[in-house]
């Protein structure tokens, strides 16, 4: 149960869903755990009062990953309250299925602003706080990066750019002890996924129908491949999409 043990961890996007679930089983590893999260003040409160009650460390710190200066004060948060940095979780994202009309300048920005210009600020500032001794970034991609669903063309487009820079940022941090690695879930039951709609849906039933395991994910299933690839466990992986999908979105 000691895994993370004196690790620090940033989580993006943790106050619930895939994020919350990460930075529990991160803390029960023995993490110490930023908790970010953007409007949710109350449930990432939540999630910490948790940690804290299970005898974890960690901390809230509210901040939008799109806005520069928000994310260069969460690591400002971070360094003050636990001094460095081991771990980077690029969690928070946002998903907005709709048909190529629909499509607009603010829907498409909007997307990519969050879900692959935050993670470039979030890498940028953890590389600082990474320092010589080197760090692990683990970007939350989506199963859609490699097999789009109709409808979700820009929402796939953002998570195939994240698994982009998952590549060519295990090559450009060659040397300096850095993993980077991409995981792709499949549908998980998360208030994001119940808010638009996917769990209970004829969408759903269609997915479990091709999806070898049969089950829709929860956040857990998640949360656990994020443990291993942040841990020693996954000392020899970088640059990899791992792909946590009940076999729907494996190669
Ligand atoms: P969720 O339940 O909607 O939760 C989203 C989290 O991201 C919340 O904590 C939210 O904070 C935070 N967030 C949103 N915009 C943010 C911003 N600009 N800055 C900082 N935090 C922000 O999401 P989820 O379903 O757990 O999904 C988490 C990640 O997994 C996403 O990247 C998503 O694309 C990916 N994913 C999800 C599924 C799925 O089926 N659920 C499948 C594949 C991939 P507030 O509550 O404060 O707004």
């Amino acid at each position: 149960m000691s895994k993370l043990k004196n690790k620090v961890a940033v989580i993006t996007g943790a106050s619930k869903g895939i994020g919350a679930s990460i930075a529990k089983y991160f803390a029960a590893e023995g993490a110490k755990v930023v908790v970010n999260y953007a409007s949710s003040k109350e449930d990432a409160n939540k999630v910490v009062d948790d940690i804290i009650k299970n005898g974890g460390k960690a901390i809230a710190v509210q901040g939008d990953v799109s806005n520069e200066a928000d994310v260069i004060r969460i690591f400002e948060e971070t360094k003050k309250a636990f001094s460095t940095l081991d771990i980077l979780v690029n969690n928070a994202g946002i998903y907005n299925y709709e048909p190529i009309e629909q499509v607009s300048a603010e829907t498409f920005h909007q997307q990519f602003n969050i879900n692959v210009l935050g993670s470039i600020f979030t890498i940028q500032s953890a590389l600082k706080l990474f320092g010589d001794k080197g760090g692990n970034i683990i970007n939350i991609s989506s199963g859609v990066s490699r097999s789009p669903l109709a409808t979700g063309s820009v929402y796939s487009a953002t998570k195939s750019a994240l698994d982009a820079f998952t590549i060519a940022l295990s090559k450009e941090f060659s040397g300096r002890n850095i993993r980077i690695n991409s995981i792709l879930p499949g549908v998980v039951e998360t208030e994001g996924s119940r808010s638009a709609g996917f769990i209970g849906s004829e969408f759903e039933t269609k997915l479990l129908s091709t999806t070898p395991l049969g089950r829709t994910g929860q956040p857990e299933d998640i949360a656990k491949v994020a443990v291993f690839l942040a841990s020693d466990d996954a000392g020899w992986i970088t640059g990899e999409q791992i792909a946590v999908s009940g076999g729907i979105y494996g190669l």
